[in-house]
């Protein structure tokens, strides 16, 4: 990637901070003049924490793991969220550009399977700044972007060429669970160009020699108690959007943790029933690639 290439993306993108339209919640908060935004996060970049992490996929954490950035914030109010405490509440440390920088070539000479960017939409002016520079030091592994999807279209095309895997949730299917669950209007529609745009630019999973993820999309799907209906869904958009090709990675961890227990029927963990239903989906509309998270 071209110095020149770079630069435009980075004006691009820091023009879109304050006000900011870096997420399709496009509150507009003037994050340079001290406001935060809905997603509570201000224009200094604050992570919760970064570790080796070995509980995504297979192909993305190896024998070595994941080097996993967890960002403070989130533009989603998931009542469910079991990351509340830094996604909700924000509690983290802030971190410059060159530190981020650092952290993604300390995690590079550990050796581990990739870098691991969880939830660093609100952040990604910042966050982009860090991997342009990491790259110019070095930084070879790839770039994980993991994401709830609900993403601006621009935005990612902004991303293209420097994220090397989207690993990007469909979790509802219908629009009504997502503004009474995470408060995220139209996250249907926004979900599904998102999607399109990432398989666009990154196409299916394509794994190295060792089984380790390269490049491409992985979809996790959430089950939920009484979800059904709603992955069903999901499974219709993604195979009208991306075709059942697409990895589908089907999680059966859901918990009632935060604000759960008031909003039922997601007062509660799934059943093995649902599970086994839900695996029947996936068989149901073709998709053949990727995994089952069991019980
Ligand atoms: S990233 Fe945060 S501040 Fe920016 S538009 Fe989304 S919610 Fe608002």
């Amino acid at each position: 990637m071209k110095d020149s290439e770079n630069r435009l993306r980075l004006k691009k993108l820091y023009g879109l901070l304050s006000p900011c339209y870096l997420c399709s919640l496009n509150c507009g908060a003037e994050r340079l003049n001290g406001e935060r935004g809905v997603c509570g996060a201000g224009v200094k970049m604050k992570i919760s924490s970064a570790t080796i992490y070995k509980g995504e996929e297979p192909p993305l954490v190896g024998k070595t793991g994941s080097g996993a950035i967890f960002f403070s914030f989130c533009n989603l109010k998931c009542v469910y969220c079991q990351n509340y405490n830094f996604s909700q509440k924000g509690n983290g440390h802030f971190v410059s550009v060159s530190e981020l920088s650092e952290i993604m070539l300390h995690f590079q000479e550990k050796g581990v399977a990739n870098i691991n960017l969880i939830t660093a939409t609100h952040f990604i002016p910042q966050v982009a700044s860090s991997l342009i520079l990491a790259k110019e030091k070095g930084l070879k592994i790839p770039v994980v972007y993991n994401t709830s999807g609900y993403e601006s279209v621009s935005v990612l095309k902004l991303l293209s060429g420097l994220v090397d895997i989207y690993l990007t949730d469909f979790r509802y299917g219908t629009n009504e669970w997502a503004v009474k669950y995470s408060a995220a209007p139209f996250y249907t529609e926004i979900a599904k160009s998102a999607l399109k745009e990432m398989f666009r630019q990154t196409g299916n999973l394509k794994l190295g020699e060792s089984g380790i993820a390269k490049r491409g999309t992985i979809v996790r799907l959430l089950i939920f108690p009484e979800g059904l209906a709603e992955l069903e869904l999901s499974l219709k958009f993604i195979k009208e959007s991306v075709g059942a090709g697409v990895y589908i990675s089907l999680m059966s961890q859901y918990v009632p943790v935060y604000k759960a227990k008031n909003y039922p029927p997601l007062n509660r963990k799934i059943t093995k029933q649902e599970l086994l239903k839900a695996s029947y989906l996936l068989r149901k509309y073709g998709f053949k690639n990727g995994w089952i998270q069991y019980l």
